[in-house]
């Protein structure tokens, strides 16, 4: 726009130039109404044809060539999160068409979502997109059991049975033993 600007104020400073040098050599004020030939466009300058009003002197003035008058960006194909959009514009003169590239927006991840592994059993991380259907998933390795390393009495021996000891996990929630072994009945009677 500022460049269409500085080419109509040149335009007009010439046109000033020409009034005033021809105003030099006859003895009134040339006072010229327009006419316009040909519109100027996008593609092509125009004529604009002055005529004065008390002699008739004739000029012609060409009119430089004006901007392309473009619509506003319009969206054609939608961007996505992983697909680039497209928008195009055109000229309403010339019909000339632009085509601009939105590029692809990338997914909006939520919050991971997590099924805690255990010791025996797999967990699973997993979180999706707020724009699309996408998931991502990742497996979380079984933990292990973390055995205590002194024994824990499970039962009593008495007289008359055999009493039971083992190592227990010492993860919450998880009940798994090993190293199991038999505490002899306690002597006597
Ligand atoms: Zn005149
Ligand atoms: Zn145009
Ligand atoms: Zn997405
Ligand atoms: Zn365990």
């Amino acid at each position: 726009m500022k460049k269409f600007a500085t080419l109509l104020l040149a335009g007009v400073l010439s046109l000033a130039m020409m009034l005033g040098l021809c105003a030099c050599d006859s003895d009134h004020v040339h006072v010229y109404s327009q006419d316009v030939i040909t519109e100027a466009t996008c593609k092509s300058g125009g004529k604009v044809r002055l005529v004065c009003q008390q002699c008739g002197d004739t000029r012609i003035i060409d009119m430089p060539v004006v901007p392309h008058s473009f619509t506003v960006w319009e969206v054609e194909t939608e961007v996505s999160c992983t697909g680039e959009g497209l928008w195009t514009r055109h000229c309403t003169m010339c019909g000339l068409e632009q085509t601009g590239v939105i590029p692809a927006r990338g997914h909006q991840w939520g919050e991971w979502k997590i099924e805690e592994a255990t010791c025996e059993t797999k967990g699973m991380m997993s979180r999706s997109c707020n724009n699309c259907n996408e998931k991502e998933v990742e497996v979380i390795e079984a933990l292990g059991h973390v055995f205590s390393s002194t024994f824990t009495i499970d039962k009593h021996p008495t007289k008359t049975e055999d009493g039971m000891r083992s190592r227990h996990c010492m993860r919450e929630g998880c009940n798994a033993r090993t190293d199991e072994e038999v505490i002899p009945k306690l002597a006597g009677n």
